[in-house]
């Protein structure tokens, strides 16, 4: 069976002394293993990071964006090789997959740019013969945390703008699909970066710790669930580190009376159920306002009879299997309760496998959920469930909409559909959530943007790759000069003026 190891300093590493299984989710099957790091694996590769980072620093500007320029062509090129890779782990589909590829190649994209990015100011003659400058300079070694979800997309966030900015990596993928981490390492390396500028650690939370309480790591990106982030984002700030820590999210759509219910149905669909809704910013919650939801469900029902569900491989499936079985178990348990809260299972999709799509029994199967009658209060409406899950939530009224959607602890996404212009810009202005889509379901910001959600979506400042990224990876240099001239010097122990 293949042994998933560690990248550090350019190279394949690692002893096995701690191992953990890698599923295909369309069989069941255990056909990998990862190697977990030790405290002393880690410290390897924070120390290869290190020392890495003065060359790399001193790599000219040009060179540096020479190597993202290769690394796009290397993924476009390969992108089916790649996908090909995280269906095998993760489960999506093969065309999602190479969606995510083509995301996170905008953020090669972006990086590549880093000579535009990295300009600092300057202002002359800010008293007579002083001219003031600043200047954007690394951190040092940055470690990058990833989820499951987007094994590609999301180590590309973080990782591209950080290499770019000059600073070095330690990236530790999740551990469920951990082989498309390495396959970026060697994807780099074979654009020129230098060894040891990106390193990979597998594992679990010991290689966490470890990236966590080191002195020499300066910054921490991290992105997974809320509980999660939220213990990275207190542990690295006690430490001294910046740290941007992105959480779970549960997103609402809301659909207003005078949207186009069928093209609000589409995008419901498609943005609840696409990946098995495992993405940060599938829609789990529509709020039907007025008396929208009759018409919006029946035209969902209808747009997902014909949903092909199966291995993610096979070019004839629309949405593939879940991550693993604890978490297919976990997501039907809210479909089983729903009754029991209180709420109308429309579509049961626990039911719909078990009578009988030609799937493999051993896969992490589950089939389409459709709730209604979903309040407040309920687990189902307040917990990110990460499945093909949708909640329906009827209010009377826009202004109810809103208040539910902030009231909720979640901010990530947010979508309002409708043809109503002034309504839309409302919402924009009302709403507390991060990103906001009219008309759009699932809002995921352009490269050129930052990406992050609002209240127990992020811990930290700092919204992800982009503009903000280049912010959050870098330390700002003020410099204030003067050059000698034909002034006379004087001593003047007053402090310095400069009207
Ligand atoms: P997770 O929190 O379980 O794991 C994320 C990372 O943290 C992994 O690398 C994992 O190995 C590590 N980890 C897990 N438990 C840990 C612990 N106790 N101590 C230290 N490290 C630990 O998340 P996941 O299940 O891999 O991913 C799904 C979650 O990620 C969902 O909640 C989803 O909403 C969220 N997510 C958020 C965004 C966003 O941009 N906000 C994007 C993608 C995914």
């Amino acid at each position: 069976m293949t042994l998933i190891r560690h990248f550090i300093n350019g190279a394949e590493a690692g002893e096995t002394e701690r191992t953990g299984p890698v599923y295909n989710p369309a069989t069941g099957e255990a056909h990998r293993t990862v190697a977990f790091a030790s405290v002393a694996e880690v410290e390897q590769a924070i120390a290869a990071a290190k020392a890495a980072g003065p060359a790399w620093r001193a790599t000219s500007l040009i060179k540096r964006a020479d190597v993202f320029f290769r690394l796009r062509q290397i993924l476009a090129e390969r992108t089916p090789e790649l996908a090909a890779i995280v269906t095998s782990e993760h489960g999506k589909v093969l065309s999602d997959a190479a969606g995510e590829v083509s995301r996170g190649i905008e953020n090669v994209e972006f990086a590549a740019g880093l000579v535009h990015l990295l300009k600092g100011e300057h202002s002359e003659q800010v008293a007579r013969g002083v001219d003031v400058h600043s200047v954007k300079q690394p951190v040092g070694v940055v470690a990058c945390i990833t989820p499951f979800n987007f094994p590609v997309m999301v180590p590309l966030w973080m990782v591209a703008s950080a290499i770019a900015c000059g600073n070095t990596v330690v990236l530790k993928p999740s551990e469920k699909d951990p082989s498309a981490a390495i396959w970026l390492a060697k994807a780099f390396q074979e654009a020129g970066l230098p060894d040891g500028v990106l390193n990979v650690v597998n594992g679990d939370k010991v290689a966490v710790d470890t990236l966590l309480d080191s002195p020499d790591v300066k910054a921490v990106s991290f992105v997974g669930s809320t509980p999660i982030a939220k213990s990275i984002y207190e542990r690295a700030s006690a430490n001294g580190k910046r740290v941007q820590a992105l959480g779970g999210a549960k997103n609402h759509m809301v659909v207003m009376p005078d949207a186009d219910i069928d093209g609000a149905a589409a995008a419901a669909v498609s943005a609840a159920y696409g990946s098995a809704g495992e993405r940060c910013m599938a829609v789990s919650v529509l709020v039907a306002v007025g008396d929208v939801a009759e018409p919006l469900i029946a035209s969902i029902t209808e747009k997902v009879q014909n949903l092909r569900i199966g291995d993610g491989t096979d070019a004839a499936s629309e949405m593939g299997p879940l991550v693993t079985r604890e978490h297919r178990d976990r997501v039907e348990g809210y479909v089983t309760g729903a009754a029991a809260e209180g709420a109308t299972v429309l579509i049961d999709g626990t039911q719909r496998i078990a009578a009988g799509e030609r799937l493999d029994e051993n896969g992490f199967f589950t089939g389409i959920s459709l709730i209604d009658q979903v309040k407040p209060g309920m687990k189902l409406y307040e917990d990110e469930i990460f499945g093909p899950v949708l909640s329906v939530v009827r209010v009377g009224s826009y202004a109810e909409a809103v208040e539910l959607i902030n009231a909720h602890q979640f901010g990530n996404g947010t979508a309002i559909f409708t043809r109503d212009g002034g309504t839309a810009r409302e919402f924009e202005f009302d709403i507390e959530v991060g990103m906001v889509g009219v008309n759009v379901p699932i809002p995921v910001p352009i490269g050129a943007f930052s990406f992050g959600g609002w209240k127990a979506s992020l811990f930290g400042d700092s919204h992800i790759y982009g503009p903000e990224s280049i912010h959050f990876y870098t330390r700002s240099k003020v410099v204030t000069t003067r050059w000698p001239d034909h002034t006379p010097a004087q001593v003047d122990l007053g402090f310095p003026s400069n009207h």
